[in-house]
């Protein structure tokens, strides 16, 4: 296990009162949830970990909430009773964020999953966050609406607010945090409260909905959500080109985006990734590095989109340029890409995937992942790279047996570099994934101790008793 996923002691929890005190919020909470309340192992266990690491801390009890005032109640009593409880989306988290290591009720969103309203006239609709953002996408179908920030997994909108996600749609919708316009929240002691509103902007006090964005539920369960939602595109047209090197693919992400190209999406593979994907998605890319290039407008606009980039493309050696128009092409191989993860894991079956994911000012970009390159083969290590560079955000797939400490070093050298190389150009050590337990020092690395600890404050005058997913973003005290 990585260092930093390990709970700090907390003599808070640990002690016979603490356990006594869960038991007693399950058995207040039993009569209203009855079979909507369990403490199975399996079931626990699965809501003990994310995606990414076989480890994780399984929760006292799953509870499965159908509206605000049931999640407002069980927040109520773990208040009263200093229990934690931990919100659970999809859990498809990467950094142990839903994993429960001192123990507590998750509360599980997946049932509320509704959308509430879709209004036309503004572009925007309420949703309930449990559900996915390719539910919301199959409702919206009809309405010429949809949603854009697509992480590579099918999350729950709710865990994307919290984890502040985004996907391959950045450079032209922004991340979810562009996209979301209001929300309802129930606060640690029980009480319900809105934040924000449907203008498309506004100067009123402090960005509470920004905050709440990103705070990986520790400030807050989310229970309402609006949303900022973008007509369907008229035409969109997808390129493939790989490159002969890393720096010509990643050269040309920074051509593109200096000459202000209006690309939507601008994905990188690299040669590992594109053997990976062509095996498990029953592809044949050439494997080589790889961009994958998306845009959007009129047919006529997309096409002299794509003139242009290609003219850029050329001019850093890609070959194997491939252009689809054709939905069912372009589906593939989005899909491909989205599957990248899957097919990393099938490389290597049998092993964790830890996914390092940093972001730098884009004229660094070529750099970084040259170096995280170079440093992945000196240490002999198994991992692909791929990215949505568009926004100078790459992510390395470490591919390692759990089993093998040496191997872990190894991968703990190469990450710690590549966070602190991001750092030094001025970049972060998450473009996307957030802190949850695996990043806490990185966090402190990232600000240092005036600004974490002006965090801590925000989160202690919140949540005075530390129930809401305690040990994410910051160690206990
Ligand atoms: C294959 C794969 C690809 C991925 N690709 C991307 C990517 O491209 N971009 C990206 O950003 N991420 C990506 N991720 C990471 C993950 O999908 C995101 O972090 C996602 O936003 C998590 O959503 P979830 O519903 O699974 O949340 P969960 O894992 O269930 O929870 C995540 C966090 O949100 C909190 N939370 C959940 N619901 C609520 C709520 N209603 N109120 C308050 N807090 C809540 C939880 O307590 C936890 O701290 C990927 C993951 C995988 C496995």
């Amino acid at each position: 296990m990585r260092a930093s996923l390990r709970p700090t002691s907390s003599s808070k929890y640990d002690t016979p009162d603490a356990k006594a005190r869960v038991a007693k919020a399950i058995e207040q909470l039993r009569p209203a949830f009855a079979e909507r309340l369990s403490v199975g192992a399996s079931v626990r266990e699965q809501h003990g970990r994310g995606e990414a690491f076989a480890q994780g801390y399984p929760p006292d009890a799953v509870i499965w909430p159908l509206s605000t005032a049931e999640v407002s109640h069980v927040v109520k009593v773990c208040n009263e009773l200093r229990v934690p409880v931990i919100a659970f989306g999809a859990g498809t988290s990467l950094e142990g964020h839903v994993s429960a290591p001192y123990g507590g009720i998750c509360l599980d969103l997946a049932r509320m999953n509704q959308v509430l309203e879709v209004r036309d006239d503004d572009g925007d609709c309420v949703v309930q966050p449990g559900i996915t953002r390719e539910e919301l996408n199959a409702q919206l179908r009809d309405t010429g609406f949809y949603f854009p920030i697509d992480p590579g997994a099918n999350a729950s909108i709710g865990g994307m607010i919290a984890t502040r996600a985004s996907g391959t749609n950045t450079i032209r919708y922004g991340t979810i945090a562009q996209n979301v316009m209001a929300l309802e929240v129930v606060l640690a002691n029980g009480e319900i409260i809105r934040c924000g509103n449907r203008a498309r902007k506004s100067s009123a006090g402090y960005d509470l909905v920004r905050l709440f964005t990103g705070s990986e539920g520790t400030l807050g369960i989310v229970t309402e959500v609006t949303l900022r939602l973008h007509g369907q595109p008229e035409a969109v047209g997808s390129s493939v080109c790989s490159f002969p090197d890393l720096r010509g693919a990643v050269d040309t992400v920074m051509e593109l985006i200096q000459i202000g190209a209006p690309v939507s999406r601008l994905e990188l593979l690299d040669e590992l990734q594109v053997r990976a994907c062509n095996a498990y998605s029953k592809l044949s890319l050439p494997e080589q590095p790889t961009l994958f290039m998306e845009f959007m407008g009129t047919e006529a606009a997309v096409t002299e989109q794509f003139e242009r980039a290609v003219d850029v493309v050329k001019s850093h050696g890609a070959a194997g340029l491939e252009w689809a128009f054709d939905e069912q092409r372009r589906a593939a191989l989005w899909k491909a890409r989205h599957a990248a993860y899957f097919a990393a894991r099938a490389l290597r079956p049998a092993t964790d995937c830890i996914v390092a994911d940093v972001c730098v000012p884009i004229s660094h970009l070529a750099d970084c992942v040259a170096k995280a390159r170079a440093e992945i083969d000196a240490e002999g290590l198994v991992a692909p790279i791929l990215g949505h560079v568009g926004d100078g955000n790459f992510h390395v797939l470490f591919l390692i047996d759990p089993n093998n400490d040496d191997e872990r070093a190894r991968m703990d050298r190469v990450y710690d570099s590549m966070i602190e190389t991001a750092h030094r150009v001025g970049g972060t050590c998450t473009g996307e994934h957030g802190i949850g337990m695996g990043k806490r020092d990185k966090l402190l690395a990232e600000f240092g101790p005036s600004v974490v600890e002006l965090m801590r404050k925000v989160k202690d005058a919140w949540d005075p008793n530390g129930i809401l997913n305690p040990g994410k973003v910051f160690d206990l005290q």
